[in-house]
């Protein structure tokens, strides 16, 4: 049996401890903020209307299959727990001048008829072998990648992938060279380009081995959490404390230890007392336990780009609107807004908030989660991170979230849901916001962007791993929680 202390009790870091746990191990949780769950945040209000409840996270759940394996290798059952609602559609698609909206769903066959009807026989084949293609990556990742240790470049040339499923996943594309080669229609294109965005990236630099982010979604479907997405948290927590984790809030950890090469344990602010670990698991970002927990900081060898941030507001909405689950309202410009949001030192472009971005709206048909006849709206649209650099912005800027938010609302007024003269209350979430809450540098939402090869879960000292979403293998639920599932196997049982 090993002491084992897990550095953050986000969704990475209570499904690793709950693994541990049920092989054996004695499983600490130190968790800086008062709450578990990490980004999978919520916050409740209170409004004469009565209560309103929102996550603050992840709206979508996706891979369920993901979470069953995960609670039933912790001697449960996932429907003991949550009430998972399969949604049709999955997302509203509305694009730019005002043609037929685009809902995404479960089945791959009435997902092609819904193109056809609303963009044309052209569009529904276009698509039909962009998904064959998508298949076959989503196959080899999934086979390869998703379920192992994949440390170093070296690692990933290594993997034993079948010309085919090269070819498929095209070394060297990007997403947005996937969606030109494939879909004649620019509305597909903006579609397939979203995906980039599930792991913070820019689809024009993303690889195109990004086109499993659709698959997985469209085959397996996306769904929602009766209750609220976190009720996931509570879930875990609950698994944890069963299986006898120890879990401490308001516990920030300062430093790992780690002298001669190997883990001793880590020190948590305001405690003289260090709390001894044979192995110490960090949920935290890769770079904060690179710079700032080791003892000597170290390069992150794997960091390539950070990933997109987001803006987010809460709104309780006065009325039925009639808007679906999740809404997808697409800009004009796509690319005016990653420039925006992404900047480009180089050309000496700063970083800004899009002036007119994406938006993505969701609004639970719910009864949990809002006042009767109301609506409770997550609003979020993507944001340069929150700093000083070129590639970021100042959130904390006097007026700016202020300024921000009122224009979010005139473009989604400019694309037909006007919900101004309807608000109750208007709750923000900066970036900045994001990283107080979570450590999240910047706010970042998925650590480094985008690639296939992310920040090892072997640390670099004997007995430290890495779990959560800014390691391998990505952001995202289900990825994190695969992370938790390949850093249990790779410590081991304790016996
Ligand atoms: C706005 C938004 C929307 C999203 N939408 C979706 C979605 O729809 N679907 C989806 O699947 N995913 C979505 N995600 C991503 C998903 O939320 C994350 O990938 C996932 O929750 C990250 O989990 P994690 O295990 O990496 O840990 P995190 O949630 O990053 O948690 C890390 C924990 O470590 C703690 N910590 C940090 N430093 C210390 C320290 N020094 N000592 C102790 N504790 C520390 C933090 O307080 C935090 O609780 C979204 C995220 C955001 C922010």
């Amino acid at each position: 049996m090993a002491r084992i202390v897990v550095i953050g009790a986000g969704v990475g870091g209570l499904a690793v401890a709950a693994r541990l746990a049920v092989t054996g191990h004695e499983v600490t949780v130190l968790e800086r903020a008062g709450t578990v769950g990490g980004k999978l945040g919520r916050w409740a209000h209170h409004t004469p209307e009565g209560t309103w409840r929102f996550d603050t996270g992840p709206s979508l759940v996706t891979l369920p299959q993901v979470f069953a394996d995960l609670f039933e290798a912790t001697g449960a059952k996932l429907d003991e727990y949550l009430d998972l609602v399969p949604l049709d559609p999955i997302v509203r698609h509305v694009f730019p001048g005002g043609g037929p909206a685009l809902d995404s769903c479960a089945d791959p066959d009435e997902f092609a008829a819904r193109i056809g009807a609303a963009f044309g026989d052209r569009s529904a084949a276009d698509w039909r072998k962009l998904w064959r293609r998508a298949e076959r990556v989503w196959t080899a990742s999934h086979r390869d990648i998703l379920r192992r240790t994949v440390d170093s470049p070296r690692d990933l040339a290594a993997l034993a992938w079948r010309l085919g499923d090269l070819a498929a996943i095209g070394p060297g594309r990007t997403l947005r060279g996937l969606g030109r080669t494939h879909l004649s229609d620019d509305r597909l294109r903006m579609l397939l380009d979203r995906y980039a965005t599930y792991t913070g990236a820019d689809p024009r630099r993303a690889p195109a081995a990004l086109v499993a982010v659709p698959y997985a979604e469209l085959a397996y479907g996306g769904w929602y959490l009766r209750g609220g997405l976190g009720t996931l948290a509570d879930a875990l927590l609950s698994r944890c404390l069963d299986l006898g984790v120890v879990v401490r809030t308001d516990a920030a950890v300062t430093r790992i230890d780690a002298a001669g090469g190997r883990v001793h344990g880590v020190r948590v602010a305001g405690s003289a007392v260090p709390v001894p670990a044979d192995v110490v698991v960090a949920n935290t970002d890769a770079l904060t336990v690179y710079r700032d927990l080791l003892p000597h900081p170290r390069r992150l060898a794997a960091l390539t780009d950070r990933s997109l941030a987001g803006f987010v507001m809460l709104l309780g909405v006065r009325g039925d609107t009639g808007v679906a689950h999740h809404t997808v309202f697409f800009p004009r410009d796509y690319d005016a807004e990653f420039d925006a949001v992404f900047g480009d030192p180089g050309r000496g472009v700063r970083a800004r908030p899009a002036p007119d971005p994406t938006v993505f709206v969701t609004a639970a048909d719910d009864p949990a989660v809002r006042p009767d006849g109301h609506e409770a709206w997550f609003v979020l649209v993507n944001a340069p991170r929150h700093g000083t650099a070129a590639d970021a912005v100042d959130w904390r800027r006097p007026g700016l979230a202020e300024t921000y938010a009122g224009r979010i609302l005139d473009v989604l007024a400019e694309r037909g849901v006007d919900v101004r003269d309807r608000l109750v209350f208007s709750e923000i979430r900066t970036p900045a916001d994001l990283d107080a809450a979570t450590g999240a540098p910047g706010g970042a939402i998925y650590g480094t962007a985008g690639g296939l090869l992310r920040p090892a879960n072997r640390g670099p000292v004997a007995g430290l791993w890495l779990v959560g979403g800014s390691t391998h293998p990505g952001g995202g639920l289900p990825m994190v929680t695969l992370s938790a599932e390949i850093v249990a196997h790779a410590i081991g049982p304790a016996w």
